[in-house]
């Protein structure tokens, strides 16, 4: 209330000065405005909606303008400069939020004692916060006998609706609603994207012609519409002559004939637009303006909030509904985050925090707001994913995968080569997990080509050691091929049998290996989504193992550990080979335990990368000419399988093969493997260039993961620049595999800087971290590994590259919250677990359910 108060009391004087103390802008004068305003403050002071500490200053301000209107220039000049000062004075001792048991709770009030421990109801903002709600009843009391002018009959909170809101009416609901903003939270939390800094009112004749001025004007004649001739025939103009101590200016719209009866001469207005010039006088083009007196200032003369646009609503109206909301809820914004992080961290009240990142006071109250905001939003994020995190590590629903010493010995001798530190590291880490009685949700990330493949079979074996079966996701046919070999391969010799299953594998094998599963004849299995389909029963599901896990989504992931038995989760592991910035890990991976293989297999050669133009396409591929001669095989990729009418100039995967076994790579054998052949056909092209039939593979990126051919030393990459920077680094992964020296060619033309940035980093450096955190930079969070998938809300105002720290600590409280108190009981964390019902919606319930 008395920010409110303060906001109509601040422009207006800005404005009086301006006019040469004309005690203008209102009718009645400027006085009549002030002392109406600072006598509201002190009856509302009377309702105890203005702390009492103001009194004497609010008093003095009435009565300096008891005497403004007899008063000379000279003696107005001091008392509006006085006002200024005491305005000042007051806004910095009031928080911009007026409870009144905010000041009684408030640390340097005197009667702090008469905290009222008897009911402490933190649900209701134990501090800072919104408690108002307690009180309104007696306001409302008292409001009938003392004013029943000010009786408040209805308060909206966050969760009311935003038709039931004054000022609000069905069309502009409407209007609002194509935003996605349904309710006042919706609202308030609909962040502007960038703020213009519109605090400096200049003189007119200091306007700089092609800037973004404001300017504080008096209208001097009424508006006049004329219609245009010549060019712009037909169109109509109406101009709006104003002035200032120091010049002229017109303003003007174009058909917009209604700006008419806008405006009278002597109007005082704040103007913001672009200045431009005719004929020697300034002119405005459809300026923003507010007539002083008739709005808050909400969009001059202060820091103005720009919010993302959308057709048919403009700025103005966006402001003024949230300004309004904001009006409306005072008081009634209850404070979710618990009180020690609050003080804590020093941040501002809920209340405080929304009006400060819509309008903003200062560059320092933003900042302060958007901190807040942010760490909220990490922080319900947070807790979510720690409830999550949390059960699954108190709770034994899981299964004792135990296998003793020797066995284990044994499988590791039984390996084709030593394992590495990292890999050893890890499977302890896998087994510690798989021995306890808790359910694992283990994420494995390491580079390309670091071994993880192995380490699943680790924890296949260990499934199968304990009487279970074991389930490894891939997320393509190509890929579900290669683990299904490498497997067999691999548990053939010990007797093991593994099984495949794909949605291309025939519906009579598929009848028969989903009665394996389901009686149990199987114990490991590899697969693609078909294997978390409906129909598809396991006899006893163990372990799985989900590879790629950016293609799967948190839904997936659930699903799979249904199929579990009765009542028990399997255990999972989820491996991706991008490696994860440590931002994504706390966030989107935040409810899993993390293991790293940090450490490549020895021997790995260095790949040399060169980018290089498509002018020089031939000398490209007469280097892989020689590679072959040398006994090497080479794969070439490129985007696209067939020509389309749009992107005909990208090279297409059949009619480069075709082109190739002519021309650039004569009498060589080129294999040949898109998406849209069938799975026996890619089959037998995989197998051939396996087994060096073929000498070059010619693809489109379903090649992009996991294939293992380690004689190949060259990857060739046609139209580079249309790749993203994790698929490239995931492609020059499959070269650099054997003993031979190793080569990556990017032929492209990149055009934007962003394709030339990516190109740059593959020369640059083949360490997939920094590759991932380029990668997170020049995409930006929501694309990267597509955020979307991950089933996870969007954040509002957080930044997942630069709001690390934030993460951090969010993270870290929120953990040390649901660690003391898991299903945060008691009454003190209501507003928290509304909160959290808000900020995810139905996705709590999946996510908490871990
Ligand atoms: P990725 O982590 O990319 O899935 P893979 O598991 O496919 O990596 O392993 C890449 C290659 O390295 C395979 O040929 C694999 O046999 C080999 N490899 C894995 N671990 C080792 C090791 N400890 N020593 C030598 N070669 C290894
Ligand atoms: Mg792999």
């Amino acid at each position: 209330m008395l920010h409110e108060i303060l906001e109509k009391l601040r422009l207006p004087l800005i404005g009086e000065a301006k006019s040469g103390f004309a005690n203008v802008g209102f009718i009645g004068g400027l006085d009549a405005h002030i002392l109406s305003q600072t006598r509201r403050a002190l009856d509302f002071m009377q309702l105890g909606e203005v702390p009492r500490a103001h009194e004497f200053s609010l008093q003095r301000l009435h009565d300096m303008w008891m005497r403004y209107a007899e008063a000379d220039t000279q003696s107005r000049a001091k008392i509006v400069e006085d006002s200024q000062k005491i305005l000042a004075v007051i806004s910095a001792e009031a928080p911009t939020q007026p409870p009144p048991e905010g000041e009684e709770l408030c640390p340097t009030s005197s009667d702090v004692s008469e905290i009222p421990l008897s009911n402490p109801s933190p649900s209701r903002g134990g501090w800072v916060g919104a408690n108002v709600g307690t009180n309104v009843g007696a306001i409302e009391t008292k409001a009938q006998t003392i004013k029943p002018k000010t009786q408040i009959a209805f308060r909206p909170d966050l969760s009311t609706e935003l038709t039931y809101l004054k000022g609000i009416g069905p069309k502009r609901a409407e209007l609002l609603q194509k935003l996605g903003l349904k309710t006042v939270y919706d609202l308030l939390y609909y962040f502007p994207a960038r703020y213009e800094d519109r605090r400096v009112v200049k003189p007119l004749e200091s306007v700089e012609i092609g800037a973004k001025e404001a300017v504080m004007v008096t209208v001097l004649y009424p508006p006049s519409t004329r219609v245009m001739g010549g060019r712009m025939s037909g169109r109509k103009v109406t101009k709006v002559r104003v002035g200032d101590d120091s010049g002229r200016a017109d303003l003007q719209w174009w058909n917009q004939p209604y700006r008419e009866k806008q405006f009278q001469p002597g109007m005082q207005l704040f103007v913001y637009g672009k200045i431009g010039e005719f004929n020697g006088l300034i002119q405005m083009d459809s300026p923003e303006f507010e007539i002083l007196g008739e709005n808050d200032q909400l969009q001059v003369g202060r820091i103005v909030p720009v919010y993302p646009m959308t057709e048919g609503l403009h700025q103005g109206p966006i402001r003024r509904a949230i300004y309004g909301a904001l009006e409306m809820c005072g008081g009634n914004l209850e404070e979710m985050l618990p009180h020690w992080i609050l003080q804590q961290n020093g941040f501002p009240s809920l209340e405080n925090a929304l009006r400060q990142i819509h309008f903003p006071d200062s560059w320092e109250a933003q900042k302060a707001a958007r901190e807040r905001l942010v760490f909220e939003e990490l922080f319900l994020l947070q807790v979510a994913l720690a409830q999550k995190k949390i059960a699954a590590h108190t709770e034994e629903i899981g299964l004792r995968h135990e296998v003793d010493d020797e066995k284990i010995k044994a499988f590791v001798r039984a390996l084709p080569f030593k394992l590495t530190g990292a890999q050893k590291r890890v499977m302890n880490e896998i087994r510690k997990d798989l021995k306890s009685p808790r359910p694992m949700n283990r994420l494995l990330h390491g580079d390309v080509g670091s071994g993880k493949t192995i380490v699943a079979a680790y924890a296949l074996w260990t499934a199968h050691m304990t009487g279970h079966q074991g389930a490894l996701l891939a997320p393509t046919e190509i890929l579900a091929e290669q683990h299904f070999s490498t497997l067999t391969r691999l548990f053939k010799p010990m007797g093991i049998e593994v099984a495949l299953l794909e949605g291309s594998i025939k519906s009579k094998n598929k009848r028969r290996i989903q009665a394996d599963l389901s009686e149990g004849r199987v114990s490991i299995i590899v697969g693609t989504h078909a294997l978390i389909q409906e129909g598809i029963e396991f006899n006893k599901l163990g372990i799985c193992v989900i590879d790629e896990q950016h293609r799967f989504g948190v839904m997936q992931r659930a699903a799979l550990q249904h199929k579990g038995i009765e009542g028990l989760r399997p255990d999972v592991l989820v491996m991706t080979a991008t490696p994860i910035p440590r931002t994504m890990a706390l966030t989107i991976y935040g409810d899993l335990d993390v293991s790293v293989l940090d450490e490549l297999p020895p021997g790995r050669q260095p790949i040399k990368t060169v980018k290089i133009k498509p002018n020089q396409r031939d000398r490209a591929y007469k280097f892989v000419l020689d590679e072959i001669k040398g006994g090497r095989q080479a794969y070439v990729v490129c985007p696209l399988v067939e020509e389309s009418e749009k992107l005909a100039h990208l090279q297409a995967a059949t009619a480069l093969a075709e082109r190739l076994r002519h021309e650039e790579l004569k009498d060589l054998r080129v294999g040949l493997v898109h998406g849209q052949m069938n799975v026996i056909e890619r089959d037998e092209q995989m197998e051939l260039f396996r087994a060096g039939m073929h000498d070059v593979l010619v693809s489109t990126t379903v090649i992009e993961v996991g294939v293992d051919v380690p004689n190949s030393t060259v990857m060739l990459i046609e139209d580079a620049e249309r790749f993203g920077l994790s698929q490239l680094h995931q492609l020059r992964g499959r070269v650099g595999r054997g003993v031979h020296k190793s080569y990556c060619v990017l032929l492209g033309d990149p055009r934007t800087d962003e394709g030339k940035a990516r190109l740059g980093v593959m020369t640059k450096t083949q360490n997939g971290f920094e590759i991932a955190e380029h990668d997170l930079q020049l995409r930006g969070p929501g694309e990267f590994y597509g955020t979307r998938q991950s089933g996870l809300p969007d954040f509002r105002l957080a930044n997942i590259i630069s709001d690390v720290e934030i993460i951090q600590q969010a993270r870290e409280a929120a953990f040390a919250l649901v660690q003391a108190n898991p299903h945060l009981q008691g009454e003190e964390h209501d507003a928290l677990k509304r909160a959290l019902r808000r900020f995810w919606g139905e996705k709590l319930s999946l996510i908490q359910v871990s």
